[in-house]
């Protein structure tokens, strides 16, 4: 596919996405527009993972539009094909459970991942994970952070293998609340 038709490939997902998130806010003190991470997490593969893949790009812009919004997968079929739509179902949690359910599946399904859905997921948390650093999301306590550095380092230390560079970073961010990605124990309180 010549370059002209992978832009526009790519912003279609962007404006699909945006148009889906335009009413939400991420959790931060600042409010920032929620558009803001899914275009981060695809900007962090290509630029800190060195990810090229059109249809891992794509995902990455989509990948919280059906968790989110009233998106369905079948949308997402429809308008960038199957392969489209198999990545951000794979990093989509099921609706229809709890909250925790939901956080205890996403740890049990991590083995199960494929390689582009990895990649999609290790950039979301190393984002999420990343933002904690920066603003602690109103009524959050510094426990219930120190569990999403936690969780976080149980799902990614479950579908290690995919790039070298995003563990690396995650590590790194992982390490910085003294909690370790590769033994999945914390090192510090
Ligand atoms: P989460 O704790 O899972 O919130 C984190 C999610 O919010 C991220 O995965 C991210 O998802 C999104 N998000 C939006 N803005 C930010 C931001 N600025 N920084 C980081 N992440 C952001 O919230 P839920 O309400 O989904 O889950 C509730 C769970 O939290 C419960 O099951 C329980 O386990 C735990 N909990 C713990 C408490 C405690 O005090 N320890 C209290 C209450 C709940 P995305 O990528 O999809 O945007
Ligand atoms: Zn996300």
């Amino acid at each position: 596919m010549d370059e002209m038709s992978l832009m526009g490939r790519l912003l279609e997902a962007v404006n699909f996405a945006a148009l889906k998130h335009r009413d939400q806010r991420r959790k931060d003190e600042f409010k920032t527009p929620y558009i803001n991470h899914p275009i981060g997490v695809a900007y962090s593969l290509w630029k800190e993972g060195g990810v090229t893949d059109m249809a891992v790009l794509q995902a990455a812009v989509l990948h919280d539009t059906v968790e989110d919004t009233a998106t369905t997968f079948d949308e997402l079929e429809l308008t960038f094909g199957p392969e489209v739509r198999q990545i951000v179902q794979e990093c989509s949690d099921d609706k229809t459970l709890h909250k925790m359910e939901r956080k205890r599946q996403q740890i049990i399904n991590a083995p199960h991942k494929s390689i582009k859905a990895r990649l999609v997921s290790y950039a979301d948390k190393l984002y999420n994970l990343r933002d904690l650093c920066i603003s602690t999301p109103e009524g959050w306590t510094q426990e219930r952070v120190q569990e999403y550095f936690v969780w976080s380092a149980k799902v990614v230390g479950g579908m290690l293998g995919a790039n070298n560079e995003l563990e690396r970073r995650l590590e790194q961010v992982l390490n910085s609340r003294g909690v370790s990605l590769y033994g999945l124990s914390e090192t510090v309180g």
